[in-house]
């Protein structure tokens, strides 16, 4: 394989354009294929954990981020009916960050942010608006065909196909590659509004998981808006729960007044956990939503993505130079997988499973155990540093 032929990246969702920089960053020349004409803006991650903080600074992006988000020292498991919360204060990792908090803001700025500054990278070619529709590997590169916007083709060749093509990965589903999992039987309904909730119940957070007689919710902050979670009523179907009235409904609970909320999108989602068992095959290298799937409940599936691509792309360099035989990227699969496993996806599936349940007992006995760790600045220690994925990734660090 020529070394002078670029690593191909297939998706420029957050997880695609970091691993074009951090390549870029090791010296070895990439393009970027992005079926979309421009970069997704549609409400997703707002979340951005410490560790991805430090991670972003390496290439000035974490002051950009900072200066349009919302830092957020603490956040909180609520009950609604009394107030009653658990209050989880990041100070107490101030020691072992610069980053002691979670910054809000949509994960559409970084990729916007990377886009601004990958322009200016010769050795960064992003192709907005080509979409990879076939390829095959042999033993010594990748061969893609490429279909443009305009419905040229033209084919391409690489010595190692990345795939950051997202949830519905046509990498995978071409390779037919077993996604294990499931799917979660809620649908989430995301409400948007500028209603500034924070001034109407008292000591709420920046982000916030409640519990309520009728189900639950979650109140996240970005700068100018709230993004409320919501979820149909025991009778009501997706359909039915949909609708304008019965959205201004539920939001009537989170605060009752007298003017109608003004909700600027209302989007559906379900849940879906899911993961590759394996995910480096041959020349094509899994990373993100492609590699693994789950509940955003925590927010750490952007975050774990990009811890990918920083444990891909510190392996890789050396094994396209010839430095380091091929067999090193099987450490990637090692580092990453069992972590996505346990530290992303089981501990979203606690979280959204901590929230969902229903007995009041139950619940009050949850708050009061969350109660005791976050009074217990030991404990919370440990806590806050799973929770901002710290623990997770020096365990994926220190496995060679
Ligand atoms: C409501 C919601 C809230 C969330 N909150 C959080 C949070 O707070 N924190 C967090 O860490 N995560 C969160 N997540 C998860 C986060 O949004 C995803 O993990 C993240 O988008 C994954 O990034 P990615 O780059 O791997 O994939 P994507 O963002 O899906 O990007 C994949 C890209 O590949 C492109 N593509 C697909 N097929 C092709 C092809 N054949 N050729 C070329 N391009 C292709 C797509 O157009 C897309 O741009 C949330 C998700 C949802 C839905």
């Amino acid at each position: 394989v020529s070394k002078t032929l670029p690593i191909v990246i297939s998706g420029a969702g957050p997880v695609g354009l970091v691993t074009a920089l951090r390549l870029e960053q090791a010296g070895l020349p990439c393009i970027v294929l992005e079926k979309s004409p421009e970069v997704q803006n549609d409400l997703r991650a707002s979340t951005f954990h410490p560790p991805t903080l430090e991670m972003l600074d390496e290439f000035g992006l974490t002051g950009k981020l900072l200066e349009q988000g919302l830092e957020t020292p603490n956040w909180q498991i609520r009950m609604h009916e009394s107030g009653d919360r658990a209050l989880f204060d990041l100070s107490v990792i101030a020691d072992e960050t610069p980053y002691p908090f979670r910054l809000q803001v949509e994960q559409r700025v970084l990729c916007e942010l990377a886009t601004e500054q990958i322009d200016n990278l010769p050795d960064v070619d992003l192709r907005m608006g080509h979409e990879l529709t076939a390829f095959s590997q042999d033993g010594n590169r990748v061969s893609l065909t490429v279909q443009t916007m305009e419905g040229e083709s033209y084919t391409l060749e690489t010595p190692y196909l990345i795939a950051a093509d997202g949830a519905s990965s046509f990498v995978r589903k071409q390779m037919d590659l077993p996604f294990e999992g499931l799917t979660y039987p809620e649908t989430t309904i995301l409400a948007t509004t500028e209603f500034p909730f924070h001034q109407h119940l008292e000591g709420l957070s920046n982000v916030n998981y409640i519990w309520f007689n009728q189900g639950t919710f979650s109140l996240l902050r970005l700068p100018g808006l709230w993004r409320c979670s919501l979820y149909a009523g025991a009778e009501q179907t997706v359909e039915e729960a949909l609708e304008p009235a019965n959205i201004e409904a539920k939001l009537q609970q989170v605060v009752p007044r007298d003017e109608p909320y003004e909700v600027m999108e209302i989007r559906p989602y379900r849940i879906h956990q899911r993961i590759l068992q394996e995910y480096v095959h041959g020349r094509v290298l899994f990373v993100g939503d492609a590699a693994h799937m789950n509940s955003p409940s925590g927010g750490m599936g952007m975050n774990g993505g990009i811890h990918d691509a920083w444990s891909l792309t510190t392996l890789l360099p050396d094994v396209v130079r010839g430095t380091a035989q091929a067999e090193i990227l099987h450490r990637y699969t090692r580092q990453r997988q069992p972590i996505a496993n346990e530290a992303i996806l089981q501990q979203a599936h606690r979280n959204r499973s901590r929230m969902q349940e229903r007995d009041p007992q139950k619940r009050q006995q949850e708050l009061e155990r969350l109660q005791g760790i976050a009074g217990d600045p030991v404990k919370a220690r440990e806590f806050l540093l799973n929770s901002s994925m710290i623990t997770g990734l020096r365990r994926s660090r220190a496995i060679s």
